[in-house]
């Protein structure tokens, strides 16, 4: 993947006392390697290379820093800037009612889904939306989007015949009419941009006048998403992206090349088929994850989130002094408490890889496992695992009942997991913490 691209890259420098322009080049060379591989258009991959280089080859360069840290932050800053710098909200007229936000997009990109997601996230903020079926080009559609409404206990307007934008207009009168103060409305898509899809969306977005339209793009989406966006763009002028589907294999490839060729924001992010799985999209994170360093910050952020202060410290405990098999055993509870382990394992530093080593699938019935090769596993043992030798292996692999390979593997992870918060550390600089980084 693009991240292990990276990573692999940034571990050949790190061996390095001192990097020669040659040094560089290399490095930029695998870069822009990697970040064509992943799809990022090439025209951003040009600009986005070059600029790295010109950084590392100036005077842009921290003496706190090693030379590897220095390529390593530039890539980072670069990188982030790519995605946006900052956050961008949602933005909704003050003394308007209702509001309304109008979802764009290919079919399959998760319109539907997003919206209800969208009417979620607004209801958990006190607001009260509606959704609008406005996609009756498909007959199950309205139907779906009914699901989900029951689901989040959020209205749907259905209203009657095929005609898209009077069913918009006819939704924004019922809000009012049942005190709603958000619309969300969903529109059809086809598979290909055509003409009549295009001009359905001018001439919602005509009637309906949306605070905001946002175009939900699927984040696996290859080379040609530069097309698609650049389309959307000129017609529906849409405000920004939800990008979707960032919980399967797609690293943000696709992320980095929107931005770039629209200028629009990123403005969510989905992770799931689940209700709550929407995000606000942070362009430093994004960067992170996409640099395989994990999204530290996120797991403190879901951990507060979800009432755990401990697993907040935990978390920075073990950016400061590392990562324990104790630590292993809470993030997998952690992760069930929270459902959704592609999720959060993906925020872990490197744990997209040790998800995929773990086997798609059978992650559940892997975790269990792993589990119980931890129980078998002293306090020592648990709190040093550089400890485990190879008959301490063979007795814990007896003890829980695994085959040696299976311990090995386990310890493999564990040193990627480990080896991975090193380098946060070491990225941070000496001295420093995650919240003089911010
Ligand atoms: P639409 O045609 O644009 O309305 O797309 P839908 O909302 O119907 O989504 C198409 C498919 O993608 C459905 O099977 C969704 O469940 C799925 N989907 C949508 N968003 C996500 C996401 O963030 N993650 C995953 N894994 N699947 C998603
Ligand atoms: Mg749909």
């Amino acid at each position: 993947s693009l991240s292990d691209r990276l990573t692999d890259t940034f571990d050949k420098l790190r061996g390095k006392g001192k990097l020669t322009e040659d040094d560089i080049n290399v490095a930029m060379r695998e870069i822009r390697m990697a970040l064509l591989e992943a799809d990022v258009n090439f025209r951003v991959v040009k600009d986005f290379v070059a600029r790295c280089k010109q950084r590392c080859l100036t005077a842009d360069i921290l003496s706190s820093l090693t030379p590897a840290q220095n390529v390593v932050k530039v890539v980072l800053d670069e990188l982030t800037e790519l995605l946006g710098s900052s956050e961008s909200k949602l933005t909704l007229m003050q003394n308007r009612t209702p509001n309304v936000i109008m979802l764009v997009g290919l079919q399959g990109s998760g319109k539907t889904t997003a919206a209800a997601k969208l009417a979620y996230m607004l209801k958990k903020q006190g607001r009260s939306p509606e959704l609008a079926a406005c996609d009756t080009h498909r007959p199950a559609a309205a139907d779906q989007l009914e699901t989900l409404g029951g689901e989040i206990g959020v209205p749907v307007y259905r209203g009657d015949g095929k005609d898209a934008v009077a069913i918009a207009g006819q939704a924004v009168r019922d809000a009012i009419d049942h005190l709603r103060d958000v619309v969300i409305v969903d529109t059809a898509g086809r598979l290909q941009i055509d003409e009549l899809m295009m001009q359905e969306a001018v001439d919602i977005k005509r009637a309906v006048k949306p605070d905001q339209v946002l175009m939900v793009v699927d984040a696996m989406t290859g080379q040609d998403i530069v097309n698609v966006v650049t389309e959307f763009a000129e017609r529906t002028d849409f405000d920004g992206v939800i990008m979707s589907k960032l919980d399967g294999d797609a690293r943000g490839g696709g992320a980095l090349s929107v931005r770039a060729v629209t200028g629009k924001p990123i403005k969510f992010v989905s992770m799931g088929e689940k209700p709550d799985s929407l995000e606000v999209f942070h362009p430093d994170r994004m960067a992170k994850r996409i640099l395989g360093m994990g999204d530290v910050v996120g797991i403190i952020e879901t951990a507060q989130a979800n009432a755990d202060a401990a697993a907040a410290e935990d978390a920075e405990r073990m950016l400061r002094e590392g990562f324990t098999m104790d630590d292993m055993l809470a993030q997998m509870r952690q992760i069930r408490k929270m459902g959704g382990v592609g999720k959060i394992l993906g925020m872990l530093p490197g744990g997209d890889k040790a998800l995929r080593q773990m086997g798609g699938d059978n992650t559940e019935e892997q975790m269990r496992s792993i589990e119980s090769i931890i129980y078998s596993m002293t306090k020592e043992e648990r709190a040093r695992p550089k400890t485990i030798n190879g008959m301490r292996r063979a007795r814990i692999a007896r003890g829980s009942g695994h085959s040696v390979q299976e311990v090995n593997q386990l310890m493999k992870q564990w040193g990627e997991m480990n080896k991975m918060m090193g380098k946060i550390r070491g990225m941070m600089g000496p001295g420093s913490n995650r919240k003089q980084q911010k």
